[in-house]
C-alpha cells in the first residue's frame, strides 16, 4: 500500500459529487483532513438535509443529472469523486428501478463535464449489485470475483446502471485518455447514514429497530427473510482508505472493495443485540425484499495491488454506528452535523 492516500497538490480542486449523502460527507471530511485546501461538494439535496457539511468548502446544490450542473461542478477541477446516485438498501432499489438507472445521467454527464474540463482523476462509485444474480443463490458459491460480473446479469435497475456506468468510464478512458478509477463497493455502513425512511440498509436497519424496541420495551424484532442470506459490511473508514487508495493507484479496471467478513443476517443482529444488551425474538418477513442469497467479496485482487484490504472488525464499526443511531433516536434535536459543532 502507497505510504500516502493522497493524489495532486493539497491547492489542487477536488469535487465530490454526492458530497451531501453518507460516502461523500466522510470523503470531505477526510480531504480536509488531509490538507486539501479546494474541495467543492455537490449534491441535490437542500443543504440542511446534508449529513455532513463543512464551512470551508464550496458547497453546492445542484442537480447532476443535468449536463450544464456538472460543467460548473467540474470546472477548474483535478479530482472528481463520483459519488452521487439515488439509491437505498434493498427495499429501495428492488422497488425503484427507473429512478436508479436514471442515474446513469449523472455519470455520464459527469464523464462528459470532466473531460471537456481537463480533469486529471476521476473516480466512479460502483457496487456489489453488478455481479451476475446466478453466482450469488447458494452458500456454496465462492466470494465474487472481478471477473464474475460477465456474462452479465445484474441487479435488475440498480445492478445494470452501476455495470453501464462502469463501461462509459472504461471507454472515457480508452478513447478520450481520462484517467478513471471504479470501486465496487460492498455494503457500507457507519454514523451519519440513513437509518430510517425506506432508503437505510441492514446494519442500520437492525439498528433502528433493536433501539426501537428498547425504548418502546418490545420482546419482538421483524427481520426481512429468513435472516440466513449472507452479506459483508465495511465500515466507512475503510471505505475512505480504500476509495483514496484505488484513485491514486494506476488500477484501470473495477476492483472490489469491501469487507470479507462474511455473516447472516442473523448473525448481524446477535452482534446489534450484544452491543444493545438486549435478546428479541425474531418475527421472519419471508416475503419482504432481501436481494440475493448469499454475497461476499473476494479480495484477492486488491490485496495483490494495493497490499491492503478493509479490516475494521464488524463488532467494532457496529458499536460506533449503533451509538450513534441511538443518539439521534434518542434526541432528535440532536444538529447531526459535524460541520455545525
Ligand atoms: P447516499 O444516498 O447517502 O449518497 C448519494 C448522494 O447522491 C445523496 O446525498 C443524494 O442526494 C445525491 N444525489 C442523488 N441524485 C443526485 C443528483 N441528481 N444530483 C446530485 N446529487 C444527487 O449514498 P451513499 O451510501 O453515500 O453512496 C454513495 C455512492 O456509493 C453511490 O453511488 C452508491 O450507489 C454507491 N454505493 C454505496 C453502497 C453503500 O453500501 N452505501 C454500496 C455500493 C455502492
Amino acid at each position: 500500500m502507497n505510504s500516502t492516500t493522497e493524489h495532486g497538490s493539497k491547492d489542487d480542486l477536488v469535487v465530490v459529487a454526492g458530497g451531501g449523502g453518507f460516502i461523500g460527507g466522510w470523503l470531505v471530511g477526510r480531504l480536509l483532513e488531509l490538507g486539501h485546501r479546494r474541495v467543492r461538494s455537490v449534491d441535490l439535496k437542500s443543504l440542511d438535509d446534508w449529513f455532513q457539511h463543512f464551512p470551508d468548502v464550496d458547497n453546492i446544490v445542484a442537480d447532476l443529472r443535468d449536463l450544464a450542473a456538472c460543467r460548473a461542478t467540474c470546472r477548474g477541477a483535478a479530482a472528481v469523486y463520483n459519488l452521487a446516485a439515488d439509491m437505498g438498501g434493498m427495499g429501495f432499489i428492488e422497488t425503484h428501478k427507473a429512478e436508479c438507472m436514471i442515474s446513469v445521467l449523472i455519470n455520464t454527464h459527469m464523464l462528459l463535464a470532466a473531460r471537456e474540463a481537463g480533469v486529471h482523476r476521476y473516480f466512479y462509485s460502483s457496487s456489489a449489485c453488478v455481479y451476475a444474480v446466478d453466482k450469488q443463490t447458494s452458500a456454496a458459491v465462492a466470494p465474487l470475483r472481478e471477473e464474475d460480473s460477465y456474462p452479465a446479469m445484474p441487479e435488475d435497475g440498480y445492478g445494470w446502471e452501476k455495470l453501464f456506468s462502469e463501461r462509459m468510464c472504461r471507454h472515457f478512458s480508452e478513447d478520450f485518455n481520462l484517467i478513471t478509477r471504479v470501486a465496487r463497493y460492498h455494503n457500507v455502513y457507519g454514523p451519519y447514514s440513513t437509518y430510517d425512511g425506506g432508503r437505510e440498509k441492514a446494519p442500520a436497519a437492525i439498528c433502528r429497530k433493536v433501539i426501537q424496541a428498547k425504548h418502546d420495551g418490545d420482546d419482538e424484532i421483524e427481520i426481512w427473510g429468513d435472516g440466513e442470506q449472507t452479506r459483508s459490511f465495511m465500515y466507512i473508514d475503510d471505505c475512505l482508505t480504500g476509495t483514496m487508495e484505488i484513485m491514486a493507484s494506476d488500477i484501470a479496471v473495477p476492483i472490489n472493495l469491501g469487507s470479507s467478513q462474511l455473516v447472516t443476517i442473523n448473525q448481524l443482529l446477535d452482534i446489534v443485540e450484544r452491543i444493545a444488551g438486549i435478546k428479541l425474538r425474531r418475527r421472519y418477513k419471508l416475503n419482504a425484499p432481501k436481494g440475493v442469497r448469499w454475497r461476499n467479496s473476494d479480495n484477492t485482487l486488491i490485496r495483490k495491488l494495493l497490499g491492503w484490504e478493509p479490516s475494521i472488525r464488524l463488532e467494532d464499526g457496529l458499536e460506533k454506528t449503533y451509538r450513534w443511531i441511538y443518539d439521534q433516536m434518542s434526541n432528535p434535536a440532536i444538529v447531526r452535523r459535524r460541520a455545525y459543532t
